[in-house]
């Protein structure tokens, strides 16, 4: 015998769970299973993201950065506050206890709405069924009349560098050190590179990030990349851009330490840390997950094929979040789930994917959404740019927090925003703002005659709409250019 649910929910992470929950509310009963089991044997909820991506990664990030604030930036309020030191281990617990109530906050949340939570491994079969394996190898069979596919990534392993979860580490692993390393390397100056290898530069680590593109940030729009990389360097990441890792060697027995080769042009190095991150990206968690006949088709990678609604080509079959094309963000795969659930419902929900902000948390923030200026450039497009720099902003200088820039583009001839790219404090929050505007297909004028608050940070986002139009008026604006 068969349970049968209308719509059965494969993975429990950002994408699997709003899903769920979205389809619960729409009023159709709906199971949800996780394979994610702790070493206690309780199951998790929460996928990557509540567990080891972004929440605990921000923990570490706010915790580092108050720890940072106190020793360094604190004797120019006159502040003093003798020897400021961190308990690492204190840090994780705290970090932990987040997670916790996060996850359990799920388990309540599938609770009040209705959701079944199945513990196991999912695989889908033809006939929109899904094949549950229990950790101790018993399966058993759901019917559905729809799935929903939220089986998420993992991280990538590249053989130069084989994780042994003690010296050479991936993200998982960084984010568990109960110690501050001395010497740290990462491999990777991607978002999580960046994230990682901030935590712990800011704890005492010195950390060098070995990056095999010449390109530091290459789909970030070029100027807010080099300020970035500027300003990550003055805080002392040592980034080494068109460094590609070739082999890794962990000596010693008591007190182990990894020597990583890499070549660099026509140069082969080596430097040796007493840990290395491994950040190179992930990939699909595709493996054993449909069968040969289910109708559902995934490309080379991994990567389930879907339409622009998350339509597999199985009918009543979908597929969310990392596991399909687009970024590999928690709020993507989060929008993907609900549009998905109200679809199924009849509903007749799109999702705007010209309009996901994407975000690095170092201090300050990288923030974006929207076109680039060299993606414009590339494509010939008429623009126009505004850049305010958050030095000429009276709250970040009151902040003591004055790094970084807004830059604002729109259309030449429209006016209509075409993307806004952000280093600086609080950019992730003050990009929202734009995502907004370009949902409601905003111009830069539109942005230029709403009235902002003041003193707020958000007056730079004022300022660059208003400097895109040669208006500003706490810089100097740039003579329009000629056409
Ligand atoms: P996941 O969160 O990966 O969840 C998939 C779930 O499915 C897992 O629980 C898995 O156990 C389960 N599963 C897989 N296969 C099966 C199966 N066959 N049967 C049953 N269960 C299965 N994104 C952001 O937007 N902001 C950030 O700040 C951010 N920070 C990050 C920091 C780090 C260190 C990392 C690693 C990632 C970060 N991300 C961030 C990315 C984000 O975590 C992912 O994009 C997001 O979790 C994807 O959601 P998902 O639901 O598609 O998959
Ligand atoms: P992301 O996919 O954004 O997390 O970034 C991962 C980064 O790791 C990319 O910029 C890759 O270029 C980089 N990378 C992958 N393999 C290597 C390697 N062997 N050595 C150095 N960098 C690498």
């Amino acid at each position: 015998m068969s349970d049968k649910y209308d719509v059965v929910v494969v993975g429990s992470g950002p994408g699997g769970y709003v899903a769920a929950i979205r389809c619960a509310q729409l009023g159709l009963t709906t199971a949800c299973v996780e394979q994610w089991e702790d070493a206690k044997d309780k199951a998790v909820l929460g996928g990557t993201c509540l567990n080891v991506g972004c929440i605990p990664s921000k923990a570490l990030l706010d915790s580092s950065h108050k720890y940072i604030e106190a020793k360094e930036h604190f004797d120019v309020h006159g502040i003093s506050t003798g020897k400021v030191a961190m308990d690492v281990k204190q840090m994780q617990a705290r970090k932990d206890k987040i997670v916790m109530q996060l996850t359990g906050g799920i388990a309540g949340l599938f609770k009040a709405n209705g959701v079944t939570s199945i513990r196991g491994h999912g695989k889908v079969l033809a006939g929109k069924k899904v094949e549950v394996t229990a950790a101790d190898g018993k399966s058993s069979i759901l019917d559905a009349d729809n799935i929903i596919i939220a089986a998420g990534s993992q991280v990538i392993n590249i053989p130069p560098a084989p994780v042994d979860n003690e010296t050479i580490v991936d993200s998982t692993g960084a984010l568990e050190f109960n110690a501050v390393p001395k010497r740290l390397g990462v491999i990777g100056a991607g978002v999580i590179g960046l994230e990682l290898g901030s935590v712990w530069s800011r704890l005492g680590a010195e950390v060098v990030v070995l990056e095999a593109l010449e390109d530091f940030l290459p789909a970030m729009d070029v100027q807010i990349a080099k300020e970035t990389k500027k300003i990550l360097t003055k805080q002392g990441l040592d980034i080494r851009l068109g460094c590609r890792v070739t082999g890794t060697e962990v000596t010693g027995a008591k007190k182990k330490s990894v020597k990583v080769s890499f070549s660099s042009g026509d140069e082969d190095s080596t430097e040796t840390f007493d840990k290395l991150i491994v950040a190179v990206g992930r990939k699909p968690n595709s493996e054993n997950l449909l069968s040969a006949d289910c109708g559902v088709n995934m490309d080379e990678r991994g990567f389930i094929f879907v339409d622009d609604y998350c339509a597999t080509e199985a009918p009543g079959v979908f597929a969310i979040g990392d596991v399909v094309r687009g970024p590999m963000l928690a709020h993507k795969a989060s929008e993907e789930g609900v549009m998905v659930a109200e679809r199924i419902v009849g509903k007749k929900t799109a999702m705007n994917y010209d309009c996901i902000p994407n975000v690095i948390y170092t201090h300050p923030e990288v923030a974006s959404v929207g076109k680039t200026e060299q993606e414009l450039k590339a494509a010939g497009e008429d623009f126009k740019v505004g850049v305010f720099p958050f030095v000429a902003s009276g709250r970040a200088l009151a902040a003591n927090d004055s790094d970084g820039m807004v830059k604002l583009i729109a259309d030449s001839n429209t006016d209509r925003i075409l993307g806004c790219h952000i280093v600086g404090p609080s950019a992730a929050d003050l990009v929202q703002q734009i995502v907004i505007a370009m949902e409601f297909g905003s111009s830069s004028e539109d942005i230029a005659l709403t009235v902002f608050g003041h003193p707020t940070l958000s007056e730079a986002v004022h300022e660059a709409a208003l400097a895109a139009n040669g208006h500003a008026i706490h810089i100097q604006n740039k003579r329009p250019r000629k056409k």
